[in-house]
This record gives C-alpha cells, sequence and structure tokens, in this order.
C-alpha cells in the first residue's frame, strides 16, 4: 500500500463550476461571479466583514503587511517555527524580521519571549496559528495595543479554527490565508486577506491589482502588484467553501483517531494539543519526537523505514533561527529561539489528507506503531 501525505478532495460540483466559468469567458482575476461569490463566501466564513483574494499565501501576507505600510527598518515579530514565506513577506518589504521562539506544547508564538523582544523598534507583530491550532490571542492582542502596533495572523494552516469560540482571520488586523493544494481548503495555488478593515481591504485590494488609478484608471496611485487570483481559480474556491465543515470536519476525525491510536506512545512522541481556548483543525497530523526520550535524533532513521513500507511523510519546518541563509547574513542564530530548534530537528506528520480511507488509516497506525516499537523496543 503507498499513503499520501494529503491530496485534495472535490466532489462534482466543482467541475460545473469550472465550466461555468470557462463559458462565461470569465478566466483572469480581472472580473468574474466566482471572484465575487468566494470572497463574499469565504468573509462569511470566517466572520469577518471582508475578504480580498489573491495569488497566494505569500502573496496574502505580503499585501496585509504592505497594506499597513510596513517598510525599510521597521522590525516585525515572527513566530520562527511556521513556512518561510511568513518571513520572506517581511524581507520582501526591507523590514527585519526578528524570530520569537515558540510553546512546547501548541508550537506557536510564546508569549514570555515576544514580551523580551519587543521593544520601541518593532512595528508589527505576526503569528502563526501552525498546524491548524490557533494562537492563544489575548495576551498577543493585549501587547499590541499597549504598544499601539498592528497585529497579524498567517492563517495558512488554520482554515476554519477557533480561539473562544471565534474564527481565526478576524481576531487581528488581518488573517492570511493559503489555498495550497495541501491546504485545508484549496484552489491549488491561492490566497486570501481577512480584515474588519474597510480602508485596509480597499487598499489590499488595490495593491493585488496593480494599484489603477480610480478616476484616471492609467494614473496608478502605489506601486502596486499582480497578486490576482484567476476567475477559474476562485470557481474551485467556491466549491471547497460550500464544502469547508466537511473538509474541516474529516481532518478532525483523521486527528482524534490518530491520538487514540498513538497515545500509548506518549512518552517517546509529543502528539498534537488542543487547549481549552481552542478548536484545532489539524491541518497535518504532525508529531514531535520526545527530544529527552531513548529515540531521539533517530527521526530520519524512522520516516526511512515508513518510506519503505510505502507510508509517505514530511519532515517539519526548519525555523528562521536555523536558516543558513540568514545565519551567515547574521540576521539570526539558533540560540534566538532554542525551543524551535529542538522541536523542528524532532518533527515530523504522517498522512493526513480528506481523501485518506480508513483502510490506509489504519495501515498507518500499524505500520507506524511496528516501527516506533522497533526503536522503542
Ligand atoms: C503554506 C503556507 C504559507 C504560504 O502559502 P502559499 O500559498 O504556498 O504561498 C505561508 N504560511 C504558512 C504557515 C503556510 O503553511
Amino acid at each position: 500500500m503507498k499513503v499520501p501525505v494529503a491530496k485534495p478532495l472535490f466532489t462534482n460540483q466543482v467541475e460545473k463550476n469550472i465550466i461555468e466559468a470557462l463559458n462565461d469567458k470569465a478566466i483572469s482575476g480581472l472580473f468574474g461571479n466566482h471572484i465575487i461569490e468566494f470572497e463574499e463566501n469565504f468573509a462569511k466564513f470566517c466572520d469577518t466583514k471582508y475578504a480580498i483574494s489573491c495569488s497566494s499565501g505569500t502573496s496574502a501576507l505580503h499585501l496585509a503587511l504592505a497594506a499597513n505600510n510596513i517598510k525599510k527598518g521597521d522590525e516585525v515579530l515572527v513566530s520562527s517555527l511556521t513556512n518561510m514565506a511568513t518571513f520572506f513577506a517581511v524581507m520582501y518589504l526591507g523590514a527585519k524580521p526578528v524570530p520569537v521562539d515558540i510553546e512546547i506544547d501548541t508550537l506557536n508564538i510564546d508569549i514570555k519571549d515576544l514580551k523580551k523582544k519587543i521593544s520601541r523598534n518593532t512595528k508589527a507583530i505576526m503569528v502563526v496559528h501552525l498546524f491548524g491550532h490557533p494562537v492563544d490571542m489575548d495576551p498577543i492582542i493585549e501587547i499590541a495595543n499597549k504598544f499601539n502596533i498592528p497585529l497579524f495572523e498567517d492563517c495558512a494552516e488554520a482554515h476554519g479554527a477557533e480561539y473562544k469560540g471565534k474564527k481565526v482571520g478576524g481576531l487581528s488586523s488581518a488573517g492570511c490565508f493559503s489555498f495550497f493544494a495541501n491546504k485545508i481548503l484549496t484552489t491549488g495555488e491561492g490566497g486570501m486577506v481577512t480584515t474588519n478593515d474597510r480602508k485596509l481591504a480597499e487598499k489590499v485590494k488595490s495593491l493585488k491589482s496593480l494599484a489603477f488609478g480610480t478616476n484616471d484608471k492609467f494614473q496608478h496611485t502605489d506601486i502596486g502588484y499582480n497578486y490576482r487570483l484567476t476567475n477559474i481559480q476562485a470557481a474551485i474556491g467556491c466549491e471547497q467553501v460550500q464544502n469547508a465543515d466537511f473538509l474541516i470536519n474529516k481532518r478532525i476525525e483523521i486527528a482524534n483517531f490518530y491520538t487514540q491510536k498513538l497515545s500509548k506512545f506518549k512518552e517517546f512522541i509529543l502528539l498534537p494539543q488542543e487547549k481549552d481556548y481552542a478548536k484545532n483543525v489539524y491541518w497535518m497530523y504532525h508529531m514531535v519526537i520526545n527530544p529527552s526520550s531513548k529515540i531521539s535524533g533517530m527521526r530520519e532513521k524512522i520516516l526511512e523505514d515508513l518510506r519503505k513500507i510505502g507510508i509517505e511523510t514530511r519532515q517539519g519546518f526548519v525555523p528562521f533561527n536555523l536558516q543558513k541563509i540568514f545565519i551567515k547574513q547574521n540576521l539570526t542564530k539558533p540560540d534566538d529561539c532554542p525551543v524551535a530548534a529542538l522541536t523542528s530537528n524532532n518533527s515530523f506528520y504522517i498522512p493526513s489528507g480528506p481523501d485518506i480511507t480508513n483502510d490506509e488509516l489504519n495501515y498507518v497506525v500499524s505500520g507506524f506503531s511496528s516501527v516506533l516499537e522497533k526503536y522503542i523496543g
């Protein structure tokens, strides 16, 4: 048996939507009913006033920061363990990302380290709802308010996650989503900026489409970008939002199944958590080998054994503070975020896609269990 880490799942509706877009001759990102519908329905889904589609999660992050006038020399505090796109977005603007360490259990930004690193030079905070677990927002909102700086959420892995009953994406100045092929909702490539701030929404909308003038179209109002999502991609997005509950619940079911079957290894493997304040949507079933257990340092061996029996896995992210190119440039050093460093060397995830069958789930659990037992002895 071969079990991939994740494949997207669509209903028949998706083909109907795409054909509709083609028949409308609406194939660009400039117009089309599906773009409007996707944005409206995504805003509803996130309980935000506005949602602006764009070409990727990375461009969503770039747009949100640019629309808030983050610029050269500004410091932005960013959770170190993430897809490096979160950091790149800050760097595109010439701003300086300052990596903040993570909590060992949720793998999200550590408020104690954040308090240590915030200063007069800090112009924004970017949190990441990593692997579908929402960040403990209240203490961070309090700090952002105290310093009077904007707060952003990278929601690329957390569509539908909730913090104290409220959806992520609406808990800060702006939320940034990705619809890459392996994300919880997908359009192949794509992104969305969510916000309750009308001015910010307008600015994002303008910047994403070359900042054309309103009265005189070719008198541009800014240095704009072309970060438009096409109407064909939006047609896929419409189907995904329609099916969001199913797709999210599927991810939760998969995680609950794994947790139930794998809890017996919890001395050796730290499993995903769900704090009291959280609804975790478990983007991927991501685990960390307990660094103080006897199987610490054995990740590569374990993953290779799993590969041999057809179980696909991925290593966890390498945090900013372990990125060689940035260490060389003196932008960071491993000690900046010791928990993120330790976690990253021990982390991985197993198949978690919405199309996984019960047979495949059972196969992963039994294969993974026997590999672990071999090393635990
Ligand atoms: C996927 C991802 C991104 C980037 O999204 P793209 O659509 O691939 O550009 C950014 N941040 C996080 C946390 C992600 O997981």
